[in-house]
C-alpha cells in the first residue's frame, strides 16, 4: 500500500542493528523518525542463530532476539517503520529526499545504515551449511571451532586476518587461495607464514562444501593441474570480500575504494546532514556492538545538526 508523502526530522535507511539503534536515540529526542527496512527488521545479524559477543547476555543471545528487543525498545519511543526499499536520495539545499518503493519522504537528515552484504562463494553447499559451519566472521564465530581443523577462502587482508584471529582456537587453519601468492600485505603474509597452524593451498578453488549435520568437509581443486582433493575441515571461513549497499546513493556520498561510505568520527558523511552508520562505513570492523554504537554517534549529531 502506498504511504502519502511525509516530512520527518530524521530518516534511517536499513533495519539493522545500526539504523535500530540510530532510532532509539533520535525517537527518544522527540524527532519524528522513520526507519526504512527492504526486507525483515533486524539486519544481517538474523542469519545467525546465537551472538556471544554482545554485552549484557553472559549467556548470549539470538540475533533475532537481540534485534526484535532493539526495534521494540525504539517503536516503544516513536519510531516510525516502513517496509519498502530505498531507490534513491535527492539532495536539495536544506531538505533531502529519500525516494522508496512506497513513496518519497523528506528528511532535515539522513543515517545511513544500509549494511553490507559479503560475497558468496557460489559453490553447493555454501547456503545450506551456513550457520552450521560455514562462516564469512572468524571474529563471530571463531569460538566454535575450538581444537577443530578449519578453511579460510580467500587470500587477501581480510581472509589473513581471519586466519591470523581462527589460530587462538583451531587446531588447523588451511586457507585456500585461486593464485600462487597472496594479495594481502607483506606484514600479515609475514605473521601467517610463521604460524605453524596455518597452511596455504595455493593455485585452488573450493568446488564443493560437504557435511551432514554440519559441515565436515570441502572439496578443492588445483587450478593448475585440475587434480581434485577432499580436506577433513568442521568449518569454512569465506573471506572474498563484501559489498557495501549503496547501489541507491549513485554518486552522492563519497565512497572509499571498496564502495563503503567516508564518514568521520562524527559518521558525518561528504554532504552535510547525511550520517554513515555500521557495516556501510569505511573501517568499520563489522559487528553489532560498532553498528550500534555508530547508530548513536550519528544520531547526537543529526540531532545536533537539525537544531543547529
Ligand atoms: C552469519 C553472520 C554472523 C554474524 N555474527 C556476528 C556476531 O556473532 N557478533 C557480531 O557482533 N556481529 C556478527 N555479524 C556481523 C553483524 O551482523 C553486522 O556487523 C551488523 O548486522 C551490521 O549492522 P548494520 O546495521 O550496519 O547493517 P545490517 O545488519 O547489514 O543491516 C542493514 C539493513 O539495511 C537494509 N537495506 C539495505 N539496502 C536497503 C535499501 N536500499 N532500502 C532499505 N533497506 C535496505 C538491509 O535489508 C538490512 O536489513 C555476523 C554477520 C553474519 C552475516
Amino acid at each position: 500500500m502506498s504511504k502519502s508523502p511525509k516530512e520527518y526530522d530524521i530518516v534511517i535507511i536499513g533495519g539493522g542493528p545500526g539504523g535500530i539503534s540510530a532510532g532509539i536515540y533520535t525517537a527518544r529526542a522527540r524527532r519524528d523518525s522513520l526507519l526504512v527496512e527492504r526486507g525483515v527488521v533486524g539486519g544481517q545479524i538474523l542469519n545467525t542463530e546465537w551472538v556471544e559477543n554482545y554485552p549484557g547476555f553472559p549467556e548470549g543471545v539470538s540475533g533475532f532476539d537481540l534485534t526484535q528487543s532493539m526495534h521494540q525498545q525504539a517503536t516503544k519511543f516513536g519510531l516510525e517503520t516502513l517496509i519498502a526499499e530505498v531507490t534513491g536520495v535527492r539532495i536539495a539545499t536544506k531538505d533531502k529526499t529519500v525516494k522508496t518503493t512506497q513513496g518519497d519522504f523528506t528528511a532535515r537528515a539522513i543515517i545511513v545504515a544500509s549494511g553490507s552484504e559479503r560475497q558468496k562463494l557460489g559453490v553447493p553447499g555454501e547456503v545450506e551449511y551456513t550457520g552450521k559451519g560455514v562462516s564469512y566472521c572468524a571474529t563471530c564465530d571463531g569460538a566454535f571451532f575450538r581444537d577443530k581443523a578449519v578453511a579460510v577462502v580467500g587470500g587477501g587482508n581480510a581472509a589473513i586476518t581471519e586466519a591470523l584471529e581462527l589460530v587462538k582456537f583451531a587446531s588447523q587453519i588451511t586457507v585456500i587461495h585461486r593464485r600462487d601468492e597472496l594479495r594481502a600485505t607483506k606484514i600479515l603474509q609475514e605473521k601467517a607464514f610463521a604460524e605453524p597452524k596455518i597452511k596455504v593451498l595455493w593455485d585452488s578453488v573450493v568446488e564443493e562444501i560437504l557435511g551432514e549435520t554440519f559441515v565436515n568437509k570441502v572439496r578443492v581443486r588445483n587450478v593448475k593441474s585440475k587434480k581434485e582433493s577432499v580436506i577433513d575441515v568442521a568449518g569454512v571461513f569465506i573471506s572474498i570480500g563484501f559489498k557495501p549497499n549503496t547501489g541507491f546513493l549513485k554518486d552522492i556520498l563519497a565512497l572509499d575504494d571498496t564502495g563503503a561510505i567516508i564518514a568521520n568520527e562524527k559518521m558525518e558523511t561528504s554532504v552535510p546532514g547525511v550520517y554513515a552508520v555500521g557495516d556501510i562505513r569505511s573501517n568499520s570492523i563489522r559487528q553489532v556492538i560498532s553498528a550500534a554504537g555508530d547508530g548513536a554517534t550519528a544520531a547526537v549529531n543529526a540531532e545536533k545538526y537539525i537544531s543547529g
